[in-house]
């Protein structure tokens, strides 16, 4: 798969979902942290000193898993990202400056790294972050530590060997941390391309290909999210080309064609954006609009008729005019919660077959047909 750029929208989230997943393995760092934490307390034979840094050690872990709890709580979900960010870095340090101080005491008793390399480790397996974060994090905690061992380890040789070992250390887990997260990206990058398809594919699926307006599919879903909000009263006209076979006959299937998706195009036009138009069959249309009062559902009605007839496009076959005309029938109902979108069809259908009825290129409301 091609790699595509991220957008802003999509970097922030990508930022927020790398937080989140590293939020959760912070807890079960943490955890880890403190059950070790307190074993090596109550088993290590310590100096004191030693047990103070331990038990600042388990203090801030606890402080941080309350603070976590708390931040759960909140429900902005921007500001509660960016909290679980700044907790993140802070424990991230801490762990590493944690790591440097008792190494670096442990330079006046046993000599080693190991607590420091230890924690190194666990920050980079455990957080996915960005190179960038990760030289800003790590510097600080890595020249204090050179300059710790350089002024504290008094044995040159083991001074020398430090330098060494850490600095190879640092270098695979530079690499390590890099690979992680490109790898992160990657997966990130492969899922936004997915969904981007998918909603692509699914705008497709409700387009009528000839036209461009909505199909019969578009048309149903804007029915359900429309039935979900609150409307007085909702219109429904049919509209049908007029005379379309003899036009097809005349001119060709590819005229048609043409003349499709003009009259597509022009009604278009006049509609608002709020009212709704789908291709529902070869050459019928339907408009939906909600809370529009009888006269303005008629107006409309006239307005949609008239915008075709102004075309003037030439149908010397028509029985009805010179032009490609339309016929529209259209009821308008009050919106009840047991209405049904097909009684409101087949109410609007019996109007386009009176218009038909009636000699074509005319507009019939449903109401108005009884009253
Ligand atoms: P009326 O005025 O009563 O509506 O007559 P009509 O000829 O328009 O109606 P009829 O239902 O007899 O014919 C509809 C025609 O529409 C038949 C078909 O060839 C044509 N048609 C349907 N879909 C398409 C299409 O996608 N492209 C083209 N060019 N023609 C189509
Ligand atoms: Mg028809
Ligand atoms: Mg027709």
């Amino acid at each position: 798969m091609k790699e595509i750029q991220l957008s802003k929208e999509q970097q922030q989230q990508l930022h927020a979902r790398l937080t989140i997943e590293n939020i959760a393995r912070l807890k079960v760092c943490v955890w880890i942290v403190i059950l070790l934490g307190g074993v090596v307390l109550r088993d290590g034979p310590f100096l004191q000193y030693y047990a103070l840094i331990y038990i600042l050690l388990l203090s801030i872990s606890a402080i941080i898993l309350f603070v976590i709890y708390k931040i759960s709580k909140i429900r902005d979900a921007n500001k509660q990202i960016k909290y679980y960010f700044n907790i993140l870095r802070v424990y991230y340090a801490f762990l590493l400056i944690w790591g440097v101080a008792v190494t670096i005491m442990d330079q006046r008793t046993f000599g080693n790294v190991t607590v420091y390399l230890t924690n190194l480790m666990i920050v980079t397996l455990f957080f996915v972050v960005s190179p960038k974060q990760y030289i800003i994090v790590h510097t600080i905690p890595v020249v204090s530590l050179f300059l710790g061992i350089f002024f504290i380890q008094e044995n040159v040789a083991m001074a020398i060997e430090h330098f060494i070992n850490i600095t190879v250390f640092i270098i695979f887990c530079v690499i390590g941390s890099r690979m992680i997260y490109a790898n992160y990206c990657k997966g990130f990058n492969q899922k936004m391309q997915l969904s981007i398809k998918n909603e692509e594919l699914a705008i497709l699926a409700t387009v009528d290909y000839l036209t461009q307006v909505n199909n019969v599919l578009g048309m149903k879903q804007y029915i359900e999210e429309q039935n979900k909000k609150p409307h007085d009263n909702i219109t429904v006209m049919l509209f049908d080309i007029d005379s379309f076979k003899l036009y097809n006959d005349h001119y060709g299937h590819l005229a048609g064609d043409d003349v499709l998706k003009n009259v597509a195009l022009a009604v278009k036009k006049v509609l608002l954006h709020d009212h709704y138009i789908a291709r529902v069959g070869g050459e019928e249309f339907i408009i939906i609009a909600y809370d529009l009062s009888n006269h303005e559902a008629s107006q409309l009605a006239e307005k949609v008729r008239f915008e075709v007839e102004k075309l003037k496009l030439e149908h010397t076959q028509s029985k009805t005019s010179p032009y490609i005309t339309i016929s529209l029938g259209y009821v308008t109902e009050q919106v009840s919660p047991n209405h049904s979108f097909s009684s409101l069809h087949q109410k609007a259908d019996e109007a386009l077959y009176r218009v038909k009825e009636n000699g074509r290129n005319q507009t019939q409301g449903y109401m108005a047909m009884y009253n």
